[in-house]
């Protein structure tokens, strides 16, 4: 069977404060983040009377003044009248709440309203306990715990406007209309918890969040929330629900990179690329090791700086998934980090 390749029509994202139309009446915008993913890609979609945004980036000074210069450049003027956050993520969600403030309507799964409403009152001057033994327990590099054991942690609230009480649910299986187009609900699992992906019935139209990414992977983490969580297994079965769905020529608009096509093959690669990391990690694991000692199985390389906490919260998901299935165990060292070890 031929497979077609993943193709991006637009080879380059709009500049800073300006958007490109991908569809009819649909705004692509790019949205700047101080992270090594140095952007988020938000949508605006015209309802006429007013615009509904998919996702806003985050809440930062920098942010809101982008945004009032959208408002009264490529938007026109025109209100945002309802603002959709695929997940709860601050990148996503960040601004919803200012734009509440001012009239619009938000919308978004309950899980991920109740995640983004839980963590931006949840603000912490020092790592909480439960974290700080999440860090060891994942065998965190002894400096850098004891570093991070006396930092400021990163706070939700830091890049997330307040949420105001109220929001529009919005479910597996339900269907909206915006942008001129109806678009059925389907949620994914695994990078974040209910996230929302919509698939237009009357064109090719898929706006994909972060569930749905070209060339990048999403993060798939485990957090002190949670800590025994397989978001890995629910990622999996996320992308096997999705496969039936997609079609070559969906044009999918998702939260980072490029709009592109060739979905099959991308949830195909998506799938792929973890099943491959599984095999090297259960190789790696006929000796034992802690999380932090899997990078180099999991990623092919050693990772430092900034890239360590997402790669240790990865680690932890591959090992959870391993202990889910029954193919490892592990046990706490006296220093208090699991050692995981493969059976047989
Ligand atoms: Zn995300």
């Amino acid at each position: 069977m031929k497979e077609a390749g993943i193709r991006y029509p637009f080879d380059a994202p709009p500049e800073e404060g300006q958007a490109a139309e991908v569809a009819d009446g649909v705004l692509w915008i790019r949205l700047p983040l101080p992270m090594a993913l140095d952007h988020v890609n938000v949508f605006a979609l015209d309802d006429g009377d007013g615009w509904t945004l998919i996702d806003t980036g985050f809440d930062s000074k920098r942010g809101r003044g982008l945004w009032a210069r959208l408002l009264a450049g490529p938007l026109a003027g025109k209100p945002v009248t309802r603002v959709v956050a695929t997940h709860h993520h601050p990148d996503h969600i960040g601004l919803a709440g200012w734009f509440q403030a001012q009239g619009a309507e938000l919308l978004t799964t309950r899980t991920a309203w109740l995640y983004a409403r839980m963590l931006t009152l949840d603000v912490q001057a020092a790592p909480l306990p439960e974290q700080v033994a999440f860090w060891r327990a994942a065998g965190m590099k002894a400096g850098l715990l004891a570093q991070r054991m006396v930092e400021r942690p990163f706070n939700f609230a830091d890049v997330v406007a307040p949420l105001p009480l109220g929001f529009t649910r919005l479910q597996e299986g339900g269907t909206i209309t915006m942008g001129g187009r109806r678009w059925a609900i389907r949620m994914g699992n695994g990078h974040a918890p209910e996230h929302a992906t919509f698939w237009s019935l009357d064109d090719d139209l898929v706006l994909g969040g972060d569930q749905l990414l070209p060339s990048i992977s999403a993060n798939i983490g485990v957090y002190p929330t949670e800590p025994d969580a397989d978001p890995l297994g629910d990622w999996l079965t996320s992308c096997a629900a999705f496969q039936p769905l997609a079609r070559d020529d969906h044009f999918v608009l998702p939260g980072h990179k490029l709009p592109f096509t060739g979905l099959p093959l991308r949830l195909h690669q998506m799938i792929e690329n973890h099943l491959g990391a599984l095999d090297r990690l259960r190789a790696a694991l006929a000796t034992p090791r802690t999380a932090a000692e899997c990078f180099m199985p999991l990623f092919k390389r050693e990772i430092t700086g900034s890239a360590y906490g997402l790669a240790l919260v990865e680690a932890v998901a591959h090992l959870n998934h391993l202990l889910h299935r029954g193919e490892v165990s592990r046990t706490m060292r006296e220093d208090g980090a699991w050692e995981w070890v493969r059976h047989g």
